[in-house]
């Protein structure tokens, strides 16, 4: 030890960090450090991987002496303060000109705070987002970086070497200082969480209306994944809906307790759009059908509520009926898809605004291609949307995707009514397609709201003939 033979380091040897240190091993010309806070993890990663020829170090002191200069680290540890916890060791160990990066899920206001505190200190900091899950993190992740531009010339190398390749090129960017790696990870995770919940809805409602059984079912995305909606999501939703329970031979979603989870990325998401004003009305949708499942005593009192008399399952769809409402639940699901990546972009576009990042949004398309969980062929035609026009105010309005629309408009709509005659639940679909209306809409009742605001508190309005604010004398003013 103390020898300064490392080009880089790993803090935290968890799944994340053992597999991301393995994945830096492999590569040529890497020496890798690592090191965590109980020896154990580093004796257990060192034993089982000889072959990577890890530094290993039991102290910060011994850790920093391992790594030539300028010292590069990765902390790869829980979000929040163990996370402050290591910066502040390692601060003490590092010297100006070192990096050390944030690997783990922060949120991107926390980066933008220790960005600026370690800076002071003359070292630089990075808030790297890590996507793909420990296997992304092994063979390769989608990577989202931030910081300095003189980080990112020392970093920018060494993550292109352990990134996931898509179409040739390594998933990673430098997206812009700060915190802007943290936000698009977040962003990304929001997106997910639309995705998933899409995805849900879609194989809800061909089960009502068709009866098909999961395994069925998981021909349909299997069919689905080799086309236009081909992605990850997909083609494990095929799996997952494969599946069957060991235990009782049953459909193994069947036996899954639906109360959904979430370690808090989708309300970060919403959250920050909420304060930005940017309506992620599916990401949002996503993130409170997850609430409403995980609330039993609630969803239990309201089992006997009156609903529609109509419903789909008394006598289901066979035959070509079932292939053609199964088609439109395709392409309903693909214009809610576009919907949804439109709203993520957006929110995206206007955190680059408010927080002063130069992102580019078709290189963060590109990154989104390989290694991460919303990996999908539908990313490049992304990618070719923000080539075409760089400043495109809304993704959905790109000549793709409105031909993609077009062709989804009547099917997206019966669908989204048959859900609302039947009684099941459809929220993201139906969200996606209030707000593309939304936007569609030469006039929105917003006027109205105008009227109501000045109406009650004098907030004023603008008018559609003439410049100005203007008050109205209410025949209702008390
Ligand atoms: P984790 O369970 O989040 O964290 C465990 C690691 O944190 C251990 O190495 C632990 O050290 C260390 N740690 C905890 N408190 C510490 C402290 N006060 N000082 C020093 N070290 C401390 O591990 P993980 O699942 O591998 O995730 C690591 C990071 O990656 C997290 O921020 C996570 O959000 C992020 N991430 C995870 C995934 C995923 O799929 N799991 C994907 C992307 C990003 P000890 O061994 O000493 O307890």
């Amino acid at each position: 030890q103390g020898d300064a033979t490392a080009n880089i380091g790993v803090v935290g040897l968890a799944v994340m960090g053992s597999n991301l240190a393995r994945n830096l091993a492999s590569r040529e010309g890497n020496t890798v450090a690592v090191f965590n806070r109980s020896r154990s993890k580093t004796d257990e990663l060192l034993e089982a991987h000889p072959e990577a020829e890890f530094v290993p170090s039991f102290s910060y002191e011994d850790f920093a002496a391992s790594l030539s200069k300028p010292r590069t680290a990765i902390i790869m540890v829980k979000a929040g303060r163990p996370t402050d916890f290591v910066i502040d060791e390692l601060v003490k160990v590092f010297e100006p000109g070192d990096i050390i990066v944030d690997g783990g899920n922060a949120l991107f206001t926390d980066t933008i705070r220790r960005e600026k505190a370690v800076r002071e200190t003359g070292i630089n900091y990075v808030g790297m987002g890590v996507s793909g899950g420990e296997e992304g993190a092994l063979l390769g992740p989608s990577i989202m970086t931030g910081g300095s531009d003189e980080a990112w010339a020392t970093l920018g190398p060494i993550l292109k070497s352990i990134a996931a390749v898509a179409e040739g090129e390594p998933c990673v960017t430098h997206v812009g200082h700060d915190g802007a790696g943290h936000f698009v990870k977040m962003v990304h995770n929001g997106i997910e969480y639309a995705d998933m919940q899409l995805i849900a809805e879609a194989y809800d409602l061909i089960r009502h209306a068709t009866g098909k059984t999961p395994a069925e079912i998981a021909d349909v995305f299997a069919e689905w994944n080799r086309g236009e909606l081909e992605s990850y999501l997909i083609e494990i939703t095929a799996e997952v809906l494969r599946q069957v329970d060991a235990e009782t031979g049953k459909p193994l979603v069947d036996i899954i307790l639906d109360q959904a989870g979430a370690k808090g990325t989708g309300a970060w998401t919403v959250q920050t759009a909420l304060d930005l004003g940017v309506p992620v009305s599916g990401i949002a949708e996503a993130t409170f059908a997850r609430s409403l499942s995980s609330h039993p005593e609630q969803r239990e009192v309201s089992r006997d509520l009156p609903g529609p008399d109509v419903s789909f399952g008394v006598e289901h769809l066979t035959g070509e009926d079932a292939d053609n409402i199964i088609e439109q639940v395709r392409l309903a699901l693909y214009a809610s898809k576009i919907v949804a990546y439109s709203q993520g972009f957006d929110e995206i576009r206007a955190g680059a605004k408010q927080y002063d990042w130069a992102i580019d949004l078709g290189a963060v398309s590109k990154i989104f291609r390989g290694g991460c969980i919303i990996r999908a062929q539908f990313l490049n035609r992304i990618a070719e949307a923000y080539d075409a026009e760089p400043e495109l105010p809304v993704l959905l309005t790109a000549p793709y995707f409105v031909e993609a629309l077009g062709r989804a408009q009547s099917p997206w709509r019966n669908i989204v009514s048959l859900a609302a005659a039947a009684g099941i639940p459809a929220p993201a679909f139906s969200s996606s397609l209030a707000y593309y209306d939304g936007l569609r809409a030469e006039r929105l009742p917003a006027a109205l709201i105008q009227g109501q605001r000045d109406f009650f508190g004098a907030h004023t309005y603008r008018r559609i003939d003439k410049e100005g604010t203007f008050h109205t004398l209410w025949s209702g003013d008390r």
